[in-house]
């Protein structure tokens, strides 16, 4: 048990949540990329020679957390630190201990991240007693050599000991993989039945038009519905009620006993019940990761905004989320300039 558990939800006096969209949608989750680097290259996320933000840029610790705290003081209840790669960030567990704190006094019901799970093992148990109950792991392959082919060079057995050290911590481990056409699309079914193995949820994602990179993304487009089609014909798929307010639709494949989410961010039909909004490592707020949006808030923080002007600007940022997004996989250019190593995933 830790300091964590011993709140009682019903001890914990939670304000109203004030961040209330034009559409009447309350913004309860905020995703932060925490930085843009990471130490993997994957082909579609990321160009090979990537030009990375100057410092100075980027964020301190300090303004990663007053901006991510102000959220949580108006509402939020579940913060994801993302990137990049969240867990290469100098300095990233001071950050996640600063923000435990609300953990602890119950203003967060969650405090979670997504990494591509490379440096996972040194970092697994120390997430664990600050309070992170759950992970998300990026794994699009079993296969060393397709695994090092996709992330330009990376090592799949250091993901795997990440994986292992986060399950025996004590860790829910989430697996995400995206769907890739000419690259996992045969190795999907083996990759769920090894999730579900583990105890893990596992999550398939549609490729994005977020970027631009260097391979050919309508190349790798694979519809979700098809490959839904094509596990219901060995498997028994049933649908389950579980939500996250996001674009993923879980069923339970009853031959694994296991959840399997699929996001289909290019569909229209979860924009009406969206409750999430992204900050970027350079604090920039979008509030829908399919438009152009964005609101400069490290403007705000750095011109020297008490806490009510930043309220204020959040205020402003949030009255304007759009109704929906705008995505087409076969449109000649990425619907979004921005990579979502900028964004956060
Ligand atoms: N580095 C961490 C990781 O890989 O989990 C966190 C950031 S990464 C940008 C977050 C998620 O976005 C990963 O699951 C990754 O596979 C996914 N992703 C990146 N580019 C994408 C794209 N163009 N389309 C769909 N998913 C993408
Ligand atoms: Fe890095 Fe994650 Fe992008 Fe892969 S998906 S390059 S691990 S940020």
């Amino acid at each position: 048990m830790t300091p964590y558990d011993a709140i009682p939800a019903q001890a914990v006096i939670r304000p109203p949540n004030r961040l209330i969209d034009g559409f009447g949608r309350a913004v309860t989750y905020l995703r932060v990329s925490v930085t843009d680097r990471c130490d993997l290259r994957c082909t579609y996320c990321m160009a090979e020679h990537m030009t990375f933000l100057p410092k100075a840029e980027v964020l301190s610790l300090e303004e990663l957390d007053r901006l991510a705290s102000a959220f949580v003081d108006l509402g939020v209840r579940k913060l994801r630190l993302t990137g990049g790669e969240p867990l290469v960030r100098k300095g990233i567990m001071t950050l996640v201990e600063r923000l435990s704190r609300h953990l602890a006094n119950g203003a967060l019901d969650e405090l979670t991240l997504t990494t591509n799970g490379t440096q996972l093992a040194a970092h697994a148990a120390e997430l664990a007693r600050l309070g992170v109950r759950r992970i998300n792991v990026s794994l699009d392959t079993l296969k060393p050599d397709l695994f090092r082919r996709l992330t330009r060079g990376g090592d799949l057995a250091k993901v795997l000991a990440g994986i292992d050290a986060a399950l025996g911590a004590g860790l829910k481990v989430k697996i995400n993989a995206v769907a890739l056409k000419h690259d996992n699309a045969e190795e999907l079914p083996a990759l769920i039945q090894w999730a579900h193995g583990l105890g893990a949820d596992m999550t398939l994602i549609e490729t994005m038009p977020l970027g631009e990179v260097e391979v050919d993304r309508t190349d790798q487009y694979l519809s979700l519905a098809d490959v839904r089609r094509d596990l219901s014909s060995f498997w028994t798929l049933t649908d389950l009620a579980y939500a996250t307010g996001g674009p993923a639709r879980y069923v339970r494949v009853e031959e694994t006993g296991g959840r399997l989410g699929f996001i289909t961010p290019l569909s229209h039909n979860f924009c009406e019940a969206c409750n999430r909004v992204r900050l970027t490592c350079t604090g920039t707020l979008h509030t829908c990761l399919g438009r152009e949006d964005a609101s400069d808030l490290r403007a705000v923080v750095r011109g020297g905004a008490d806490d009510a002007a930043l309220e204020q600007a959040i205020f402003a940022a949030i009255g304007a989320k759009p109704q929906g997004h705008d995505f087409r996989i076969d449109a000649a250019r990425p619907a979004v300039a921005r990579h979502m190593s900028t964004t956060g995933g």
